[in-house]
């Protein structure tokens, strides 16, 4: 058995960078898929450890050339997932932790239908705002428009498998972290080490 995708997706400003870190911290063999898009680095973000960032048109080349298993455009910027990446990681045993938007869950679930789509809510719009304000990195404008996003983006949590509040942030990660080891404590999970431990004749 291969590794299994887990998605996250949230409004802007939810917590899923800060959960997704801790996560990488805390979880064995979790991989983080690193995204190419075309924005540019914001505040202390690094190329190939945030995003790979690349210009528009390189962008443009990588989706004729089918290197991506989805891409969306978002808030005027293009994200995508890097297809050889993704193999990569998943035939040497890692599970994925992927960040995209719910247009990229929509395609990841059809193409996995077993990765398994991870929502985090903020408690409230009026605390999402609040902490777009303070992360400090975006200006009015740009949070004005995130937050007009976050509305119709919450509607698509009807979706996804799993919901997560992130009011109190280690709680969050705690739930984050139960949701990743239930799913890997599956019996159809399991049945290869089962085969290869134990003979059932
Ligand atoms: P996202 O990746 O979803 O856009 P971030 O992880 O960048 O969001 O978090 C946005 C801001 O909110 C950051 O300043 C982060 O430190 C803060 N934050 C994240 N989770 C919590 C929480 N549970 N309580 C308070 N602040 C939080
Ligand atoms: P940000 O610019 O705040 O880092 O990300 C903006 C949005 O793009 C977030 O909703 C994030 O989940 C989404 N995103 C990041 N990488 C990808 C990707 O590879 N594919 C898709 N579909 N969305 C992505």
């Amino acid at each position: 058995m291969t590794g299994q995708i887990f998605v996250f997706s949230a409004p802007s400003g939810t917590g899923k960078s800060t959960i997704a870190e801790a996560l990488m911290e805390r979880v064995e063999a979790l991989a983080y898929s690193i995204s190419h898009t075309s924005r540019r680095p914001r505040g202390s973000e690094q190329d190939g450890v945030d995003y790979h960032f690349v210009t528009r048109s390189t962008f443009k080349e990588m989706i004729e050339q089918n290197a991506f298993l989805e891409w969306a455009e978002v808030y005027g910027h293009l994200y995508g997932t890097s297809l050889a990446a993704i193999n990569a990681q998943i035939s040497a045993g890692f599970d994925i932790l992927m960040d995209v938007d719910v247009q990229g869950g929509r395609n990841v679930k059809k193409q996995f239908p077993e990765s398994v789509l991870i929502f985090l809510l903020p408690p409230s719009l009026e605390t999402l705002e609040d902490r777009l304000t303070t992360r400090g990195i975006d200006d009015p404008s740009v949070i004005k428009k995130r937050m007009a996003q976050a509305s119709k983006e919450i509607k698509s949590c009807s979706w996804y498998d799993y919901i997560i509040i992130n009011d109190d942030l280690e709680k969050a990660i705690y739930e984050a972290q139960c949701v990743i080891m239930s799913e890997r404590c599956r019996r159809v999970r399991r049945m290869d080490w089962i085969s290869t431990h134990f003979k059932t004749s």
